[in-house]
């Protein structure tokens, strides 16, 4: 086995959810005086513009969809800069550990004896609903939280998600990667039984400056969303908080 003591460290960063601000100390820290970053376009303008100029950037450019590099290369970028002693840092939209594939980035750099550190970040999926004025969970509205992804294809037999427990969820549901297949992902929660008045707030862009706030019931969010072009990034928020929103937003 190669010495691993020459072996730079690779901190996967979670960037928080758009707002610079909500970036965290240690994630700036880390950002200003890193050799080496992989990025995509979820942490936004102003935290990509932190980086320092004597950094290599690497654009990975993870959109929805379409990817610049897959999975596999990323994963071996990370793991040749990192052999050659430099110090990576691996930025990802809100946690890496939400919905960011970091558990499997971190798997393999552990394989390969690589020295990784995970910094959290604020996700997307409870933050874009607070700036919004929707709290995940109330007192007397919502005890519970499921965060769940909605791109999974439909025809694909080994889905994990079930959706006839989700429905008979009373909780907050929140949906990321959801807005190509909202008419579906509604349209299963009604079919196994949640209340079609059930209200549903769909937030853009997140706690960035150009934050849009978009509400429905489940039974008319798909149209609304269609009529208003609905884009991603948006999470989508389904369960009685979301009546909320009238009275808390700014
Ligand atoms: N690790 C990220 C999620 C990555 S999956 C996190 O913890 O936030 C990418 C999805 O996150 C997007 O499709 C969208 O659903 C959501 N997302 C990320 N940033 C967002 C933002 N600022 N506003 C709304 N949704 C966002």
């Amino acid at each position: 086995m190669r010495d691993r003591k020459n072996y730079g460290v690779v901190y996967l960063v979670g960037s928080g959810p758009g707002d610079p601000e909500l970036l965290t100390i240690k994630a700036k820290r880390l950002i200003t005086k890193a050799d080496v970053i992989l990025y995509d376009q979820l942490p936004g303008k102003e935290i990509l513009a932190m980086m320092p100029d004597s950094a290599e950037k690497i654009d990975v450019g993870k959109k929805a969809g379409q990817h610049t590099l897959s999975q596999d290369k990323i994963n071996e970028v990370l793991v040749k800069k990192a052999k050659e002693g430099r110090m990576v840092v691996r930025l990802k939209g809100g946690d890496p550990y939400v919905f960011g594939r970091g558990g499997e980035e971190a798997a393999e750099l552990r394989e390969e004896g690589i020295h990784v550190e995970v910094v959290p970040g604020i996700t997307s999926a409870i933050a874009a609903p607070a700036c919004a004025g929707i709290p995940v969970t109330h007192r007397e509205h919502a005890s519970m939280l499921t965060i769940i992804t909605g791109h999974e294809d439909p025809t694909k037999n080994d889905t994990s998600l079930d959706w006839k427990l989700l429905a008979q969820f009373n909780g907050t549901l929140v949906i990321l990667m959801g807005v190509k297949m909202l008419e579906r992902n509604v349209s299963e929660l009604i079919k196994y039984g949640r209340n079609k008045d059930t209200p549903v707030a769909i937030i853009e862009k997140g706690t960035r400056a150009d934050q849009r706030v978009t509400t429905g019931t489940l039974a008319s969010i798909a149209e609304i969303a269609k009529q208003q072009q609905i884009k991603a990034p948006a999470v989508t928020v389904i369960g009685d908080v979301v009546s909320l929103y009238k009275e808390l937003k700014e």
